[in-house]
């Protein structure tokens, strides 16, 4: 037997692990697994190349469980150790610069283990006392036996061990005896192992019978060694990425729309497959699903660093060798490979989504209220995603009808623009509240887009931005003569006073004023067959309303209250007949006549003005404010009663 000490410059390791890498300790399996799983493979490629004979027998790996000598042992058939490896593997754990490098990562285990290479002795994180029994693929070698409680002497002495490879044998402290349950052992191999290419065995397979769980003679293995990403895509049917898409989601019902093969190795490596789940609200709970792999072992499901935003939003599973899983988050977005990851995968994403588009315009179109989300966000979020996207992203019509911008524009350019040469697109989020509105725009043939989604409206002012001569307009916001003038608009032949006694008796006989609700009465030769009376809200500030909603540093808009132009259509018969009951009276008024900025006092000076006024038509004009409310749908409760009793009345 010898005894030695581990060789770590700093004062020893184990205060080390225990102390710092306290967040994580359920990594030690994988860490144990990993190297079981690589001293198989490397055993397997010695072979292949003919360098250990024979048959290389049973290469499962086991992980055991004895509750009674509290011990959780990872056994392998691979490569093994010999006496000198375990010396140079083991003993000799390069431990430069410690102090400083555990300053700068306190708490990030990951980083410190993949920084030390302490996978093996990650298991100190959860046992008081760790052996290796290893013998090694190499003729003549001798079995050793290694031992080390937690302290940097360790014991190292031959042994005997009938078959080849490793078997890690953890004492497993009492503060951590939740590794001693089968549940937990079985959970953490399922996270971390469930893709391994090697199989992994744990105890029996286990069957209901009778109501009772009883263990059948098979053993329990917890791995798919060829998951679906890892075979070349022309081996694969559609129903094989679906059956992987469940593989990995057990609790995911839907079926995926569809999917993507990663596979590149040139300038880096990196395999995957990601799959469009539907997305119909709420981006949130769709996050994260992306599971990153390094050779087939489970990292993170946390990729926000390694892809673009929007990407987050798929599911699948990304593996590659070349992503540096060892190092702070920070680190990643700045790394070059990560860089050249995101990139080459929006590529795939957009050139795919382009790709079927192209194949079948109609069925993309089916699919496109469940992808929607995904695209427009993409589209927001990033430039060069957005550039590819224009050529799919869709816009749907009243009719149901989807198109590009492009296509859109291009079958609705006769009809829409205006005199400035400005493309007006019209849309409606609510069709049945605008019906009025849809009806006056269609008998004039515009073209009506529904956009109800929650990215609508920041995809509206993208696209506006793009294109200079492009307006998107929701129906209810003018006269449609106003969304898309024509010609100058409509004179009336009434005096500024007969206008502003029309407003002026409307202004007072509009419901009491809300906090969050403004009426601004205008009036406006709209069209003799439009409604006398007519709400409509301007664009621009309703669209600043809803984008705060979603962003920061809008607060200001979304403060405003709800602005209509309550709009007076002096073009109908029966406001000209209001207008003709209207008397006009001479009034003297006192004006300041000068205005200050011509630098004289301000001399008040008598003036004699005309006003109209218009008496004893309130009931009509009540009745008229109410059928423009209805018509937006904002008259209800008291009023809208009141609305029905002064109807019958009037009737
Ligand atoms: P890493 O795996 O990152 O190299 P570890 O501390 O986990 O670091 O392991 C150190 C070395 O010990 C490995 O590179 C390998 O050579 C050897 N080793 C560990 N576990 C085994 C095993 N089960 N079988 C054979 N060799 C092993």
């Amino acid at each position: 037997m010898s005894k030695g000490n581990i060789g770590v410059t700093s004062d020893n390791i184990f205060p080390v692990i225990k102390k710092f890498l306290y967040s994580d300790h359920e990594i030690f399996l994988r860490e144990l697994i990993s190297n079981a799983v690589d001293a198989t493979t490397k055993l397997k490629t010695l072979s292949s190349v003919g360098e250990v004979k024979g048959d290389l027998g049973d290469l499962r790996v086991r992980v055991s469980i004895d509750k009674s000598k509290k011990t959780l042992t990872v056994s392998d058939h691979g490569i093994g150790m010999t006496a000198e490896e375990v010396d140079k593997y083991i003993n000799q754990i390069a431990f430069s610069g410690a102090e400083e490098f555990l300053n700068q990562y306190k708490d990030k285990t990951e980083a410190i283990i993949g920084h030390f290479g302490l996978g093996f002795y990650s298991s100190f994180m959860v046992a008081n006392k760790v052996e290796i029994f290893s013998q090694s693929y190499k003729e003549d070698a001798k079995a050793v036996h290694w031992s080390c409680e937690g302290n940097p002497e360790y014991t190292m002495e031959d042994t005997i061990k009938a078959e080849r490879g490793t078997d890690i044998v953890l004492h497993i402290d009492d503060e951590f005896s939740q590794y001693l349950e089968d549940a937990t052992i079985e959970g953490l191999l399922k996270k971390y192992c469930k893709f391994l290419p090697i199989e992994i065995a744990f105890g029996k397979k286990k069957e209901w019978k009778d109501g009772k769980e009883v263990e059948l003679d098979e053993e329990n293995i917890i791995n798919d060694i060829n998951p679906a990403w890892t075979r070349k895509p022309a081996d694969l049917k559609d129903e094989d990425y679906d059956k992987f898409y469940h593989e990995l989601y057990p609790m995911q019902m839907d079926e995926p729309l569809f999917h993507i093969h990663l596979n590149v190795d040139y300038p880096f490596n990196l395999t995957g497959i990601l799959y469009f789940p539907k997305i119909k609200s709420n981006l949130d709970v769709h996050r994260n699903k992306i599971q990153l792999y390094c050779n087939q072992v489970y990292v993170t499901d946390e990729v926000e660093n390694i892809v673009p935003e929007y990407l987050t939003l798929l599911h699948g599973v990304i593996d590659s060798p070349d992503i540096p899983l060892n190092v702070s988050r920070s680190y990643l977005q700045s790394d070059n490979n990560v860089k050249k990851i995101s990139g080459y995968i929006t590529k795939k994403v957009a050139d795919k989504l382009a790709e079927l588009y192209k194949a079948d315009k109609e069925d993309f179109a089916k699919k496109w209220d469940d992808i929607k989300m995904f695209i427009q966000f993409g589209m927001l979020t990033d430039e060069k995603f957005y550039e590819k996207a224009t050529g799919f992203a869709l816009y749907k019509n009243l009719s149901g009808e989807y198109a590009t911008l492009d296509e859109y524009m291009d079958k609705v350019r006769e009809a829409q623009v205006d005199k400035d040469g400005n493309m007006v697109l019209l849309y409606t989020n609510d069709p049945d509240a605008h019906y009025t509105y849809i009806e006056r725009a269609k008998a004039k043939g515009y073209d009506v887009l529904l956009m109800d989604g929650e990215l609508d409206v920041h995809c509206m002012s993208q696209a506006e931005q793009k294109h200079e001569k492009l307006r998107f307009v929701r129906i209810d916001s003018d006269t449609i003569e106003n969304l898309i003038r024509k010609e100058e608009a409509a004179k009336d032949e009434y005096t500024d006073e007969q206008k502003e006694g029309l407003r002026k008796a409307f202004e007072g006989l509009l419901p009491s004023a809300e906090d969050k609700l403004r009426y601004f009465v205008t009036c406006e030769a709209a069209a003799a067959d439009a409604l006398p009376v007519f709400l409509t809200q301007n664009e621009f500030m309703r669209r600043m309303k809803e984008m705060s909603a979603h962003q920061q540093g809008m607060s200001f808009y979304g403060q405003m209250p709800d602005q209509y132009n309550l709009v007076i259509n002096t073009a109908h018969p029966l406001i000209q007949e209001l207008v003709a009951k209207e008397t006009s009276e001479q009034v003297e008024e006192e004006v300041e006549k000068k205005a200050e900025k011509e630098g004289e006092e301000p001399k008040k000076e008598t003036v004699i003005k005309t006003v109209c006024k218009l008496e004893g038509e309130d009931e009509r004009i009540k009745q008229l404010i109410d059928i423009a409310l209805l018509a937006s749908g904002q008259l209800k409760g008291e009023a809208l009663a009141k609305f029905v009793n002064r109807s019958v009345e009037l009737l």
